[in-house]
């Protein structure tokens, strides 16, 4: 099976280019933050916040999280509800990073994202997906962008949706989800060995997806 390991931090523009990737490659793509987001949902419905005041594997125990693919959309399941359309609230990304931070909710989700590698060629987006998921991946790809750059794509995503939302929230979201993601000490977002650093901020998306498609022609054909 061939495998892409596509980190970086939020809003690079990972998720947008590992889905047209598959698409090209007729690879399945794996979006590894809506499992934490999912996780991080399970929490906010208990009533937590992001301090998560609780033993976290007591509710771990009781909680089950799945992928299922309908068509090539992936799907995901908290307690055997499909959640899609509940984790991409700013609220649910400080969740999904917080709980992201606990040692217990990484290995909780590890055997999900190795199962589908194993099972599918597969595009998997996330933060340690070359370092600690598949430390064997065949391409390793680092996408990053500046947090300004980042803040005006994801703000143009949310309000394209119909949301309401202020730019210097979302910029301050993703300073302080950047700071949590390389600093917390399990799995920190930081380039894998071997991992080609892919930078886009002056890139359109045609033009990010012709240059991720040229690094991985040269990846994976080595
Ligand atoms: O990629 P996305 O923004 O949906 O991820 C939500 C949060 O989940 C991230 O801020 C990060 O803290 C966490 N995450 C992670 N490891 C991954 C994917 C996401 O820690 N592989």
């Amino acid at each position: 099976m061939i495998s892409i390991a596509l980190d970086g931090p939020a809003g690079a523009g990972k998720s947008t280019l590992a889905r047209a990737v598959a698409k090209e490659l007729s690879f399945i793509y794996v979006d590894t933050g809506a499992l934490y987001r999912a996780v991080g949902l399970k929490f906010s419905r208990l009533g937590y916040d992001t301090e998560l005041n609780c033993e976290i594997a007591p509710i771990l125990e009781n909680t089950k999280v799945d992928i299922r693919f309908i068509g090539d959309e992936q799907h995901v399941f908290l307690d055997g509800e499909d959640v899609n359309s509940l984790i991409r609230t700013p609220e649910i990304s400080m969740m999904a990073s917080a709980v992201s931070a606990k040692p217990d909710v990484r290995a909780f989700l590890l055997e999900l994202q190795r199962k589908l590698a194993r099972e599918h060629n597969v595009i998997m987006d996330g933060r340690d997906i070359g370092t600690v998921v598949l430390p064997d991946a065949t391409l390793k790809v680092f996408v990053t962008a500046t947090a300004e750059t980042r803040a005006n794509r994801r703000y143009k995503e949310l309000a394209d949706k119909g949301m309401t939302v202020s730019y210097d929230d979302i910029l301050s979201d993703i300073i302080k989800r950047d700071y949590n993601d390389t600093h917390r000490e399990v799995a920190p977002l930081k380039v894998a060995d071997g991992g080609i650093v892919f930078d886009t901020d002056n890139l359109n998306f045609e033009e990010a997806l012709k240059a991720l498609l040229d690094i991985i022609h040269r990846g994976v054909e080595k």
